[in-house]
């Protein structure tokens, strides 16, 4: 359960209208900083222990603008004060919160963030904007800058409530293809031509029940990734998904095309997933509360986002992983209690909260069925249950209806379209290689 709220249409627009001031502000702060930075020698102390510049580089270039930007909006909110927090190595929430004196708020931002679990990891490179009444004694609103694509706004309701808003700018995606052949290990060949470790060992992982990167690959093999990376404006976001591979060995040819459903298949449409469980439980229980992305609040009537699905039973209940995974973390959060999550290739993410006890670390890999911890009722619960969410490319589904790879194959009626993909992946590839021949032959 949660009891966190998403906006009405005329809450949103309110708030994008305040937005819009208060990224002018950011501007007025950062403009400020940046001539404060420049005029100063660098040993002296920051104007203020808790303001720090956003690490993005600020040329001289875009100053003007954001000047103008800010004199155009000082009128009606100048009033409100910005606090720009650049997340370093080290900080918590808590510690952010104390620096800013407002310790008490942070637990109802945390009610907010049960159903998104936003703000449970907190990395360098993103950071936190806080703005405050004209006194600034009072918290409007917090967002949370995660990369170029994606922001959460969490705004005050009430006295005692907040609710929130995920920013997603979608970007542009760039398809490249990334060839390369084996020199010494898959892996250095693999990050040698540009990939990631994360995509490299999620390429292995795609392939494990069919080849064996260590002993089945030689020198002179070839290997031909089609990856796709999102941009916004200039910026890479951080997110990429790779779309489509091929392993030339002498003998032999592997494949994996990435399709709609999420699932990875070879050219014949053979799944290469392993199957997931339905349910990471083994035995029948009831569902107490379905999955509902517009759930009213009884009480406010507001929207109330249930992100997962609820399964009332006994505390200290056996939890199965529902698929083979690394467990990315073991958390515990004062609403959603003890919780872990587990990454399933790259395009899975299951969630298992109010636990009572967690068996695993962060860092394990787990096995589809293998048993990760016991229920509980930890957090803010109104009764022993298992709150358990299943996400695809990073959005919650219900994991009860959700098209997950249990099927083997592509659906015949899916055939036709999946066929083409192929086609236009494979176009890709034989394009690359075509050029590196033809470079070939004229050396
Ligand atoms: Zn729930």
């Amino acid at each position: 359960m949660n009891a966190s709220w998403i906006l009405s249409p005329q809450e949103r627009k309110a708030l994008r209208r305040k937005r819009m001031l208060r990224v002018g502000l950011v501007a007025v702060v950062l403009v400020g900083l940046l001539s404060y930075f420049v005029s100063t020698p660098r040993y002296r102390q920051p104007l203020s222990a808790s303001i720090e510049t956003v690490s993005e580089p600020v040329t001289a270039e875009p100053l003007e603008p954001a000047l103008k930007l800010a004199e155009e909006v000082t009128e009606e909110e100048v009033e409100d004060r910005v606090v720009v927090h650049a997340i370093t190595n080290g900080d918590t929430l808590s510690t952010i919160f104390d620096q800013l004196g407002i310790h008490s708020v942070m637990y109802q931002i945390l009610a907010a963030d049960e159903s998104l679990l936003a703000l449970d990891v907190l990395r360098p490179g993103q950071h936190l904007t806080f703005t405050f009444d004209e006194d600034g004694s009072r918290l409007l609103s917090m967002e949370l800058f995660i990369d170029p694509g994606k922001q959460v706004l969490y705004s005050r309701f009430d006295n005692d409530s907040f609710g929130y808003e995920e920013i997603i700018h979608p970007g542009q995606w760039q398809q490249q293809l990334l060839d390369g052949e084996i020199n010494g290990s898959f892996y250095l060949s693999a990050i040698g031509v540009g990939l990631s470790e994360m995509e490299t060992a999620n390429i292995t992982n795609l392939f494990r029940d069919h080849l064996n990167f260590t002993r089945d690959m030689r020198p002179g093999d070839r290997f031909q990734v089609v990856r796709s990376r999102q941009f916004v404006g200039e910026e890479f976001t951080g997110q990429s998904r790779v779309e489509g591979v091929r392993i030339l060995r002498r003998q032999r040819e592997h494949t994996a095309f990435l399709f709609e459903d999420g699932s990875y298949y070879d050219d014949k449409g053979e799944s290469l997933a392993r199957a997931f469980r339905r349910y990471p439980i083994s035995a029948q229980y009831r569902i107490s509360s379905a999955f509902n992305p517009a759930r009213k609040h009884p009480i406010t009537g507001r929207v109330t986002p249930h992100n997962g699905v609820d399964f009332a039973m006994p505390t200290g209940t056996s939890i199965l992983s529902t698929g083979d995974g690394v467990v990315t973390r073991v958390m515990s959060h004062p609403y959603a209690g003890k919780y872990v999550e587990i990454q399933h290739g790259s395009q899975y993410l299951t969630r298992y909260l109010h636990l009572h006890r967690i068996l695993v670390k962060r860092g394990q890999t787990v096995k589809r069925g293998e048993r990760i911890a016991l229920s509980g009722n930890t957090g803010r619960s109104t009764g022993p249950h298992l709150h358990f969410e299943l996400h695809v490319r990073g959005r919650p589904v219900n994991p009860i209806t959700a098209n997950i790879p249990m099927a083997a194959s592509v659906p015949k009626d899916k055939r036709n379209d999946f066929n083409q993909l192929v086609e236009q992946l494979v176009a890709v590839m034989e394009n690359g290689s075509h050029k590196i021949a033809a470079l070939e032959t004229n050396r």
